[in-house]
């Protein structure tokens, strides 16, 4: 079997970290057994579905590069889910409701009163020609229900282990709105076996709609004699490092701010929640190629995965410190470190949290610095004995062995004044990497105490 799954977002907002596991682990998953992504666009929510949604969701998804092999919309298709609608009631297993928002919100509240399950009635199956005709005289429209067959539903969900769900034990779902509109559990499945997607993947927000979607999987294919029911993996939810729901967070975890404000690198990102409950240890991956071999839903456990946002900058600064310069170069420039060389970018990486931090070596190592001098005669002497160029990583050792043989100093009394004369600042890149990207001038004038 050739694996095809999906990942399908709804337009109505920007991907979170949420959304984006679920679409990291679908493309692991298919790129692991040489399946096919699918990139599919839930957009029959028109009301709150945007193009600009839309358009950020697919450069987030370039961005991590999770590039898909298929593209769907769902607002693409209405005709293909009116015929499948068509069909369900042509089968007797879609009937129209009349009861309005507050009728159906009095029956929930009355069942629950009595402490039953708040599931639907079924009254409307019990109108007549002439009721259905008096209803829509005083201006009422039908919302379609699909009729669950009231029988077990199982699968063995590839996270979660073998579930369990009795039909009588769920309501019939609504499957298009008043206004015409078919609904997501619809559309989905119609989607799913059309384009014959053998594993869906998702949050476990999602495991009652699979409930009933695998009923009307069963349904339409029933009617049109073809397709096949997919697996299911419901992947936990994630959780904030004190195990509150994401979404309360949701704008500060959207994918664009963790690019956009915190300097998060894609493949930190891809690393993180590729691993983030799982038995694996979260650790950088050099390529998505790593991760998918790693792949392996066996190793999901079941409890909450807490989100934990230094664990992710942790593994940021890992990319960092492995990134080959022709990875960040364009990037580097595009912060104006024009002109940046191999020799700044090997020099300042290993003290990166972020890329925008390359940003701070950049100015010390080519814009006026104000020199912090503690004890201007010992720097007087080192200037007398700075070689003469062309400089090289050899030339600090070279330096400071002849500035301590000169002084006696060594070790920190030595190492620090020089490096706060040269870079005012207490830490920082190895100098004998930074002094040659300084140059010789600059370190002249630093030493003598001149902004330079
Ligand atoms: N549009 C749905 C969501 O974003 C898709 C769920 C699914 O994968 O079926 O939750």
């Amino acid at each position: 079997m050739t694996i095809a799954v999906r990942f399908a977002p709804s337009p109505t907002g920007h991907l979170h970290i949420g959304n984006i596991r679920t679409a990291i682990v679908n493309w692991l998953f298919a790129a692991r057994h040489g399946g096919s992504f699918m990139f599919r666009l839930d957009d029959t929510d028109e009301e709150r579905s945007t193009q600009a949604f839309a358009d950020a969701i697919a450069e987030d998804l370039v961005w991590l590069g999770l590039t898909w092999d298929r593209q769907a919309r769902e607002s693409d298709r209405y005709a293909r889910y009116a015929a499948a609608a068509a069909a369900l009631k042509a089968a007797g297993r879609l009937y129209p409701c009349y009861e309005t928002p507050e009728e159906l919100a009095l029956k929930r509240k009355a069942l629950l009163a009595r402490h039953r399950p708040p599931i639907y009635d079924r009254a409307a199956l019990a109108l007549g020609d002439a009721d259905r005709a008096r209803l829509e005289a005083a201006g009422r429209r039908p919302h379609w229900r699909f009729k669950l067959a009231h029988a077990d539903i199982a699968w063995d969900d590839l996270v979660q282990g073998p579930k369990h769900f009795r039909g009588a034990d769920l309501s019939d779902p609504v499957l298009i709105r008043e206004d015409g509109r078919p609904l997501y559990t619809l559309t989905s499945v119609v989607d799913d076996l059309d384009f014959a997607i053998t594993h869906v993947v998702r949050g476990e927000d999602h495991v009652t709609n699979t409930a009933v979607q695998v009923q009307l999987f069963q349904a339409l294919m029933g009617i049109e004699g073809q397709g096949a029911v997919p697996a299911f993996a419901h992947l936990p939810l994630i959780a904030g490092s004190e195990g509150e729901g994401l979404s309360k967070r949701l704008g500060s975890l959207s994918v664009r701010s963790l690019r956009e404000e915190e300097g998060v690198e894609a493949m930190a990102l891809n690393a993180y929640l590729a691993r983030l409950g799982t038995a694996d240890p979260i650790a950088a991956a050099a390529s998505l190629g790593e991760l998918a071999a790693g792949f392996d839903f066996g190793k999901f456990g079941r409890g909450t995965p807490k989100f934990d946002a230094d664990e992710l900058m942790r593994l940021n600064a890992q990319v960092l410190h492995a990134a080959p310069f022709d990875a960040v170069a364009d990037r580097l420039a595009a912060m104006g470190m024009a002109g940046v060389e191999e020799a700044f970018w090997l020099a300042v990486r290993p003290n990166l949290s972020r890329l925008s931090d390359a940003r701070e070596w950049w100015a010390v190592t080519r814009e006026p610095v104000t020199p912090l001098v503690d004890d201007a005669a010992f720097l007087a002497g080192a200037a007398a004995l700075l070689p003469a160029t062309p400089w090289d990583e050899t030339t600090w050792g070279v330096w400071t062995k002849a500035v301590s043989a000169a002084t006696g100093a060594k070790g920190k009394a030595l190492f620090l004044p020089l490096r706060r004369a040269l870079t005012a600042r207490d830490h920082g890149p190895e100098l004998k990497t930074l002094l040659p990207l300084i140059g010789r001038d600059r370190v002249l004038a630093r030493l003598a105490g001149e902004v330079a």
